[in-house]
């Protein structure tokens, strides 16, 4: 089966009538709040994107983690606030984007927050330099429940690759596999 079907199956089957019913009510409320121009915030979200960690072991020029210059501090998601936020949120919502900024297989129980995600069946995705995508990694990976993996890669030689990803080294991200963005 193509991938791209696949992955869109395996959302859908992430669909429950009160997770439709919650996007419906924010699709509404976003429509009404643009037509009144009163802001009217219905439901939940039905994505969330939760950073495991800002920290990271690369200096990409682009980017706050690369450039250490944060003006919030940082850190670690501690699993007790993790679970917290899937506890209130599980029932409406259905996608957790496990990234913003910062290198997400730093957090040691990355792939624990992961599977406390999955066993309430929410769609979890995130995004790795790789460079910590080892064998036991990949395996705590697999067993997590996560469900899209994207693997970034800049270049395919080092010399081209390390031009944005200064630090990194091409041949530990691309013995991995996965989705390259
Ligand atoms: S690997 Fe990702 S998080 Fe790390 S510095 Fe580069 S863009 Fe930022």
């Amino acid at each position: 089966m193509n991938k791209n079907f696949s992955d869109i199956l395996n959302l859908l089957s992430k669909l429950t009538l009160r997770r439709i019913a919650n996007s419906m009510k924010v699709f509404l409320g976003y429509y009404l709040s643009r037509l009144t121009g009163k802001p009217l915030v219905w439901g939940l979200p039905f994505s969330l994107t939760i950073e495991p960690t800002t920290s990271c072991n690369l200096r990409c020029p682009e980017c706050p983690s690369g450039l250490r210059s944060f003006t919030r501090p940082t850190g670690m998601l501690t699993p007790d606030l993790l679970k917290n936020v899937v506890d209130q949120v599980a029932r409406d919502s259905m996608y957790i984007i496990f990234y913003f900024q910062g290198e997400p297989y730093l957090h040691k129980n990355f792939t624990e927050m992961v599977a406390i995600a999955s066993s309430r069946n929410l769609y979890t995705a995130t995004s790795t330099n790789a460079h910590y995508l080892d064998p036991e990694n990949a395996r705590k990976t697999v067993k997590s429940g996560l469900d899209r993996l994207i693997i970034s890669i800049d270049g395919t030689t080092q010399e081209v690759y390390e031009q944005y990803r200064i630090g990194g080294l091409l041949s530990q991200s691309s013995r991995r596999h996965g989705e390259y963005c």
